[in-house]
């Protein structure tokens, strides 16, 4: 298994659950918000090993129940049934965070009795989905397999789905639809990825970064030096290569009243929805 990332202690990743997480190195998706970009291309490697972990969680039996396999991916890793059974053997809940891209390992695990929760990420409608998480493959015959497999099983689980600014109201009533009768749905808050963090939310509003590599990843952006503000009115200007991409306004989160539109459209539909980071 590639490890990007190891936390020894969790108090809210598994519900209920005290636990630790691995997260996995490499992704089929490529979200512009993604908060762990460096996890994508598969390259980042911790220099904790897999047997360290096992080790680890020996040692901490009496004070750990789960462990969270999140990502990047972890369906892309050729071993994560082992690494589970192994980590099931030491006496340990899982909770498995997936991008629902991977359908027949999925019901693969769920089959085994290897899962005792599953963490779902709905990206956007099944029509836009490619503008969340900037595929070129459609997955969309993958994601409802993979809602209806988690759906049909007995395990505990949630959809989740992060309110990024491309998301309209529309594509939130086609989300609930398809996950229609869930029991669980949470619409977690976007934030504006850490590479803008040192951008602040005035100069976001006055559009005062640029693209400076030719990629759909946002880290891509960055500041300005020019004291005079770009002219965003030219089409033919590169510079507006970004606001012409994520019309304009992209990079903004939705209001919180927005928030609560999209919520009261998911609880028609599903048996419970929540509005998660606030
Ligand atoms: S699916 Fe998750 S890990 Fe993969 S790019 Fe999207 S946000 Fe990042």
């Amino acid at each position: 298994m590639k490890i990007g990332g190891f936390l020894k202690q969790s108090f809210i990743d598994f519900p209920k659950t005290i636990s630790a997480v691995i997260f996995t190195s490499g992704c089929n998706f490529n979200c512009w918000y993604c908060h762990n970009p460096q996890l994508i291309n598969g390259n980042c490697t911790y220099e904790t090993t897999i047997a360290e972990i096992y080790d680890f969680l020996k040692s901490r039996k009496n004070f750990l129940e789960g462990v969270v396999i999140s990502g990047g991916e972890p369906t892309l890793q050729p071993n994560l049934k082992e690494v589970i059974i192994n980590i099931k053997n030491l006496g340990y809940k899982i909770k498995l965070d997936t991008n629902g891209s991977n359908p027949e390992i999925l019901q693969d695990l769920l089959n085994e009795n290897l899962l005792d929760y599953v963490a779902m990420d709905i990206k956007n409608s099944l029509k836009n989905y490619n503008k969340t998480t900037k595929t070129k493959k459609s997955f969309e015959k993958e994601i409802k397999q993979s809602i209806k497999i988690i759906m049909e099983s007995d395990v505990d689980y949630e959809f989740r789905t992060t309110f990024a600014p491309e998301i309209t109201l529309n594509d939130i009533n086609a989300m609930a639809l398809l996950i229609k009768e869930a029991k669980l749905f949470y619409l977690q808050k976007y934030e504006i990825p850490s590479s803008l963090a040192n951008i602040s939310q005035e100069q976001i509003e006055q559009k005062q970064f640029v693209q400076t590599q030719s990629t759909n990843n946002i880290s891509a952006f960055t500041l300005l030096n020019s004291q005079t503000p770009p002219d965003f009115t030219n089409p033919k200007s590169a510079k507006i290569n970004l606001y012409s991409k994520y019309n304009q306004t992209a990079l903004l989160p939705h209001s919180r009243t927005t928030y609560n539109t999209a919520i009261e459209i998911m609880k028609k539909y599903v048996i419970n929805a929540n509005i998660r980071g606030f």
